[in-house]
């Protein structure tokens, strides 16, 4: 029988929400999928947490070249290792690396790929998926027509638990990453304990009128280990880092809260936060299109409600 391949995703030693979301999902359904993690020197630890989710097979894909994550290396090694094998499927989280190395990986194997998908069905080997298109105005099935099947998952959008422990099986097999003709030579981490906003239960977002004014959003942020967003207008008026940006241009996010502060709305922030589960809108105009899209809508001034709600959560906590 053919293999599932869940490609899972390390940053700094620790193994990204997202795989743990898809290996959940994939179990939920009866799948039970081959983990293959590439990297170098990669701890045992992280085939332990991948069996209490539900793994039982672990594949460690190891050489020196992909100690560093590159597009190239990351293509080739996958494409070496799992080019000759049966598989009806290979999965993985749509981060920023997701993004950048699968349709790479697909090209190579010759198939299609679905990126950044919201829901997946497997039945009988076959997988069917669910991915957002017009910038999240509406959605669309994707079937396969020749397998493998290869998708990416947004993370955030499937349940985590799974509640079936195992003693995952490791292998370690030998990669080989190829000609790398680009690599990494330097990485600025933008520093401090941020909360990664593609992995955050709570998002608070700011538009273009916070302008020098995001403190009061990341005071609000920290009272309940919130990560802070940003409109594109904020970032490209540098009232907030590039990193902040939420959007078709920027990142997409499924927390469980988002709330939108001075936010009007467009289409393309739509794009990167429609899938929230509660969505809160705090706009001083109440034709702002925001409102369209918001479970809960203040017509009121962000300056007034945001302190306010510092304040309240606070409060809760204490
Ligand atoms: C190709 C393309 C890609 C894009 N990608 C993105 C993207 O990824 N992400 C993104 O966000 N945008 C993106 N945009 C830009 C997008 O179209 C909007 O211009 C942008 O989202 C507007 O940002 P904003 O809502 O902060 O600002 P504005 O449009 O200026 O809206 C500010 C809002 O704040 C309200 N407001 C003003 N003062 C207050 C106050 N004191 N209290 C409460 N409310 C107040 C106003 O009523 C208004 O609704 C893209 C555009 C293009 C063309």
């Amino acid at each position: 029988m053919a293999d599932v391949i869940l490609i899972g995703e390390v940053n700094d030693g620790k193994l990204r929400r997202v795989t743990h979301e898809i290996l959940g999902e994939l179990v939920r359904q009866g799948v039970d999928p081959i983990v293959v993690i590439p990297g170098n020197g990669l701890a045992p630890s992280l085939a332990e947490e991948l069996g209490k989710h539900g793994a039982s097979k672990v594949v460690y894909l190891e050489h020196d070249g992909l100690k560093q994550y590159s597009t190239e290396g990351y293509a080739n090694a996958l494409h070496g290792y799992l080019g000759s094998k049966q598989i009806s499927a290979i999965v993985t989280g749509a981060t920023a690396q997701g993004k950048d190395f699968l349709p790479r990986l697909a090209a190579k194997l010759g198939v299609g790929m679905a990126g950044d998908c919201t829901e997946l069905k497997a039945s009988g080997g076959s997988f069917t998926v669910r991915r957002p298109v017009y910038a999240g105005k509406c959605s669309k099935a994707v079937e396969f027509v020749k397998g493998p099947a290869v998708f990416s998952i947004r993370p955030n959008v499937l349940q985590m638990e799974t509640g079936k422990a195992k003693m995952a099986s490791v292998e370690k097999a030998a990669a080989n990453p190829g000609t790398i003709r680009a690599k990494i030579v330097e990485v600025h981490a933008s520093g401090g304990k941020k909360v990664e906003l593609t992995e955050a239960d709570n998002i608070i977002s700011g538009g273009r009128p916070l302008k020098e004014k995001f403190n009061i959003l990341f005071e609000c942020a920290e009272t309940i280990g919130a990560a802070v967003g940003a409109s594109r207008a904020a970032c490209d008026e540098g009232f907030a880092a590039a990193d902040m940006q939420v959007g078709q241009t920027g990142k997409t996010v499924s927390p469980k809260l988002y709330i939108a502060c001075g936010i009007s709305g467009a289409i393309q922030h739509l794009a990167g936060m429609r899938t929230a589960k509660v969505i809160v809108a705090v706009n001083k105009s109440a034709d702002a299109p925001i409102f369209g899209v918001a479970d809960y809508g203040l017509v009121a001034d962000l300056f007034e409600v945001v302190p306010l709600l510092t304040q309240e959560f606070k409060a809760l906590k204490s």
